[in-house]
Formats: C-alpha cells, sequence, structure tokens
C-alpha cells in the first residue's frame, strides 16, 4: 500500500507534469441508448504507477489540492463536452464528481458558472455528483450553493446513496434532481434475495416519491439489468455496458450512438 505522504509528494506536480487524465463511463437509458457520461480522474504517476482515485482523491482533499485537481477535471470536462458537441454527439449529459471540501469552499457556485462560462459548456448538461455524507455535514451551507447551481441550471445528483447517514427525512429538503444508489447494492441484487431486491425498490419508490430520477451503478450482469428495468430505475451505469474509457474510445462510442439515434429517427 502506497504511503499517503509519497502520495502527497507526487500529487502535487501531477497536473503540471501531464500525469493526471479523465476517462468516461457511458450511462445507458433502460433502453440502453447512451444518455450521458461520467467523468473519471486517472492518474498515471511516473514515480508511482497508476493509482486509484480511491486512494489519492482522499490524500488530495487531505493536503487541500483537490480544489486544483477538481477545478482542472471540470475545466477538461466541460472542453471535451463543447467538441463532442462540435462533432454532434448531442444530447448528451455529462457528470463531474465533486468533492466536499470544494463544496465547503466559499463561493462554489460562482467557481462552477465561471468554468461554465469559459468553456461554453451548456449549464443544463452539467450534473455534479456530490457524495451523501458530504451534503449532511453543514446542510445548510451546502444547500444555499447548490440552489444557486440549479437556478443556473446545472443539476445535482446524490452520488453513493444509501451509505451515508442521513436521515430519510432530510432528502426531501435537498434540492437534487437525483440520486445515485451505490454500487454495494447493486452487487447484492439477484433473483433469489428478496431483501436486497426490497432494499433497491424501496429507494427507487422514495426516490421517484420526491421527483428524483435514480441512477444504479456498477451493473455488471444482464440478472441486475432485468431486476432494475423491473423496478423502474431511470439509468444505468456499469461493467455490463461499458468500464471508464478513455477519451478517444468513448469517441467512438459516442459516434456510433449518434449515427444509431439519427439513423432511427429517419
Ligand atoms: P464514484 O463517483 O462512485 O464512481 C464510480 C466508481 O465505480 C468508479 O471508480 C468506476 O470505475 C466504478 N465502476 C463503474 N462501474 C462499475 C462496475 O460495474 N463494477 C465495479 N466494480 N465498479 C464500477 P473509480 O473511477 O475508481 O473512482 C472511484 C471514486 O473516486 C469515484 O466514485 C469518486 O468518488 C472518486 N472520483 C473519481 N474521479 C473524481 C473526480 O474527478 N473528482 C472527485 N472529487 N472524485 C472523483
Ligand atoms: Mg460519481
Ligand atoms: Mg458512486
Amino acid at each position: 500500500i502506497k504511503d499517503s505522504i509519497e502520495i502527497e509528494r507526487h500529487l502535487r506536480n501531477s497536473i503540471r507534469d501531464g500525469e493526471v487524465q479523465l476517462h468516461y463511463q457511458p450511462q445507458l437509458d433502460i433502453c440502453r441508448r447512451i444518455v450521458g457520461v461520467e467523468a473519471l480522474l486517472r492518474w498515471n504517476s511516473k514515480a508511482l504507477g497508476s493509482v486509484s482515485p480511491a486512494r489519492f482523491i482522499p490524500v488530495a482533499e487531505q493536503a487541500g489540492f483537490i480544489l486544483d485537481l477538481g477545478r482542472w477535471a471540470l475545466i477538461e470536462a466541460c472542453t471535451q463536452w463543447t467538441r463532442w458537441r462540435t462533432l454532434g454527439f448531442l444530447p448528451l449529459q455529462l457528470a463531474v464528481n465533486v468533492s466536499v471540501v470544494e463544496l465547503r469552499y466559499p463561493d462554489f457556485a460562482s467557481q462552477i458558472k465561471t468554468v461554465i462560462d469559459q468553456t461554453g459548456m451548456d449549464a443544463a448538461s452539467l450534473e455534479l455528483e456530490i457524495t451523501e455524507s458530504s451534503m449532511m455535514d453543514n446542510m445548510s451551507e451546502a444547500i444555499r450553493e447548490i440552489e444557486k447551481l440549479r437556478a443556473m441550471g446545472v443539476k445535482i445528483s446524490i452520488d453513493d446513496f444509501g451509505t451515508g447517514y442521513s436521515s430519510l427525512s432530510y432528502l426531501k429538503m435537498l434540492p437534487v434532481d437525483s440520486v445515485k444508489i451505490d454500487r454495494s447494492f447493486i452487487q447484492d441484487l439477484n433473483e433469489s434475495s428478496q431483501s436486497a431486491i426490497s432494499l433497491v425498490r424501496a429507494i427507487i419508490t422514495l426516490a421517484h416519491g420526491l421527483n428524483l430520477k435514480v441512477v444504479a451503478e456498477g451493473v455488471e450482469t444482464e440478472e441486475q439489468m432485468r431486476i432494475l428495468t423491473h423496478l423502474k430505475c431511470d439509468s444505468i451505469q456499469g461493467f455490463l455496458f461499458y468500464k471508464p474509457l478513455n477519451v478517444d474510445l468513448v469517441g467512438e462510442i459516442l459516434e456510433r450512438n449518434a449515427l444509431d439515434r439519427n439513423g432511427t429517427r429517419m
């Protein structure tokens, strides 16, 4: 296991040295059409090799680099989205993960607005994913910033839903557009596990009752897909369809998706 101090030391120059990239994982609707992509950071360190975001994001948060990394990722993803727009790959939602540290930073919403304006991103096509636990602490401040973003048309989604400690009664106070059911719940889904199915059904019913869209992440099997379709989950992300892909590969897939879409319309 790589030492946090080592990670911190090398992460410091990772952007400058061109070691970080974004990969993109397609998100599909229930008819299996691509409706969006989630941008996911990748760090290929010359010194440490490839390091998982699950490992380096917490270090970046601790050390404060996450502000730079998050800003870099948002600019990069929005710029890429505008290229895809030029190529005719739209409509396409762009999901970008946001850390609690960014959310708490003063003027969070206006920082995001600056990037939207500078890159030519369409605010309504941008979705920010914020983890459940981070929304819950310091709620009133988070809500204020989130409302500003939503007034601009930006969508907000609660990531890793079900893993935090949020009281369900808070959910109706959170100004969000969708929830992403955590991978751990999806992993347990199979036709012989009634309790796993009940749990996911309850989450979907609750979310739909609050007018929220539901995304399932970590879908790996056709059986899980069948159950989620039956439960009326709105969109799906997972290795069953696509892994996170580098920008060239995902571009080819988006191109094919756009051709299919236009083809069926004619
Ligand atoms: P997340 O936002 O919940 O992203 C989903 C993670 O699940 C990704 O891991 C993705 O590769 C993985 N995944 C997707 N489908 C499947 C599947 O079918 N099976 C399995 N086993 N895994 C699947 P990844 O890319 O390693 O990212 C881990 C976490 O790091 C992300 O979780 C997110 O919290 C964080 N992260 C990644 N990029 C960024 C970023 O730009 N900013 C911030 N703040 N956090 C990021
Ligand atoms: Mg996410
Ligand atoms: Mg997640």
